[in-house]
């Protein structure tokens, strides 16, 4: 399916994030049990999205790079699978993905991000840890210090401007606009991803 899909339109291929951004800092939690469901959710991942999602990333990097930050990623493409058994241990539309629907992840076109240190790959402050399902990671939650509501207005500000759309709840969470009726949902393992876009 996605062979067929990516022949007929190739603006549609996922790419391997890493050569768009380097260093890539990356916190991938879901292959670990450190993450909301205590359970490990795939294996060998990479940050992987549609090529028009890493090239606006790639932007988004060198206007951070100007201020010796960074984007660290936590999740991107996440297999469809994966949506699933995040369903099964918290059904609660609140906090995961209805697989009825699909996530953004599941496209390709969703990013889980923070802002680092340039230099070491260091998460600034933040209001919440990841995947904190608390009125605390809402953007409009205001009872904060000075610097973390700047470190979020900035992420906000900057993947806004570079087409990301932002998530009221969850302030780590942008997505590419119009990515239902654009790309498909996909469940691909990250190892069948990574031989299928190894020539581009
Ligand atoms: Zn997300």
């Amino acid at each position: 399916m996605y062979k067929k899909l990516v022949k007929a339109d190739t603006s549609i291929r996922m790419v391997a994030l890493k050569n768009f951004i380097h260093p890539l800092y990356t916190s991938l939690v879901y292959a670990t049990p450190a993450n909301f469901t205590k359970t490990v959710l795939y294996h060998d991942p990479e940050v992987f999205v549609r090529v028009e999602v890493a090239r606006a990333l790639a932007k988004v990097q060198e206007e951070l790079k100007k201020k010796d930050l960074s984007l660290l990623f936590f999740d991107a493409y996440r297999p469809y699978s994966t949506t699933v058994k995040m369903w099964q241990v918290v059904p609660d539309e609140r906090y995961a993905a209805n697989p009825r629907k699909g996530s953004g992840h599941n496209r390709g076109a969703a990013v889980d991000v923070t802002l680092a240190d340039l230099s070491n790959g260091k998460a600034v402050p933040m209001p919440t840890a990841f995947d904190d399902f608390s009125e605390k990671a809402h953007h409009n939650y205001m009872k904060l210090g000075k610097k973390v509501l700047e470190n979020r207005k900035l992420l906000r500000t900057i993947m806004e401007k570079h087409g990301f759309r932002a998530l009221e709840t969850e302030w780590w969470h942008y997505s590419f606009p119009n990515a239902a009726s654009k790309y498909h949902l996909m469940d691909l393992s990250f190892q069948q991803l990574e031989e299928l876009t190894r020539c581009n």
